[in-house]
């Protein structure tokens, strides 16, 4: 292995102090407590672990943790009247509505009912728009946590050529965004994309959040290339016991990691950099709700 790791965990834990320390310097200075809010609606195991992580991390870093479960069979309008008194409460600066929410709830409709300045998801179709036209906005965590790694690595990103393989609107179209707007070249890859593999091999950076176990290859990258892995996985491990399974990313680790100059792990990459962004998403709404000057390096 040639590549060097980005040990995501670690950056992580940097950026959660950077917020502590500015939470600690909110309420010393100005007597202000930066509260987050996370709904939950249903009783989905993944989201359960992500909310109960995120409440954690929440409380770690010195701010508030506002947490609502809701039943899975909850109306639409039960929920919109939640979200509207949160958007009114002057101690919540940050709402995230935990997704998937159950079929019966319009997606859409909920995420644009935060309120643009609380959406620390960067979700909301406001956001989406400001961040296309270079504006101040709310940026999604996962795009922003690769964002940092890879400034952190590479310095300044101006005149790469970068791969981004996904079109999600949470992850594969703002992490485009945020590229073109560090000055890369920009390719967005699909599944209908032609020779995807030639396209990547060309580029300085391959952005992978796809879904699909260890789809990108040592193949695939070129020497010397960074790769940063999204793509969280659950597959079979019978090495590991009957019924075992273990966390893949979206990238083969073992054949890129011998091409790639640097490749995130995972677990250990993009997943704790998710989180630690939401807080640095709610400290920043906070010091913008207050009129106050932002923390310097957790915003894109
Ligand atoms: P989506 O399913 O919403 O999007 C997947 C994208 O991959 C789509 O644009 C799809 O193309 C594209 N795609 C699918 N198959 C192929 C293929 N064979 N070749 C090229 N492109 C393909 O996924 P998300 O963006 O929500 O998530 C992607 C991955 O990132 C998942 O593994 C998810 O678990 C993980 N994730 C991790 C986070 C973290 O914190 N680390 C946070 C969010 C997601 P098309 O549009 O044409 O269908």
């Amino acid at each position: 292995m040639s590549a060097k790791i980005i040990d995501g965990k670690e950056f992580a834990a940097t950026v959660r102090e950077k917020v502590a320390t500015h939470v600690t310097r909110l309420k010393a200075d100005h007597d202000i407590t930066p509260g987050l809010a996370v709904v939950l609606v249903g009783e989905d195991p993944a989201s359960e672990v992500y909310v109960r992580s995120k409440g954690k991390l929440t409380v770690e870093v010195g701010m508030n943790s506002y947490e609502h479960r809701l039943d899975a069979t909850t109306s639409e309008a039960d929920l919109l009247a939640l979200i509207e008194k949160l958007n009114a409460d002057p101690a919540v600066h940050g709402i995230l509505c935990q997704l998937p929410l159950p079929k019966h709830l319009n997606e859409d409709l909920v995420i644009n009912s935060i309120d643009p300045a609380k959406d620390v998801d960067g979700f909301h179709i406001s956001n989406v728009g400001l961040l296309a036209t270079g504006q101040k906005s709310m940026v999604p965590c996962t795009p922003l946590g690769c964002l940092m790694m890879l400034r952190d690595h590479l310095g300044s990103l101006s005149g790469l050529n970068a791969v981004v393989v996904g079109r999600s609107n949470i992850v594969g179209k703002p992490m485009a965004q945020l590229l073109l707007r560090d000055s890369c070249t920009v390719t967005i890859a699909h599944s209908r994309t032609k020779n995807i593999e030639a396209l990547c091999r060309g580029a300085d950076i391959v952005v992978a959040a796809v879904g699909r176990p260890e789809m990108v290859t040592g193949e695939w990258i070129a020497k010397g290339a960074t790769v940063i892995d999204v793509g969280i996985n659950r597959i079979p491990a019978p090495e590991k016991g009957e019924g075992k399974t273990r966390l893949v990313g979206d990238v083969d680790f073992a054949s890129a990691s011998a091409v790639a100059g640097a490749i995130t792990p995972v677990p250990g990459g993009v997943g704790p950099m998710t989180i630690a962004c939401l807080l640095a998403n709610t400290v920043t709404a906070c010091c913008r709700a207050n009129g106050l000057d932002e923390p310097e390096g957790l915003t894109a």
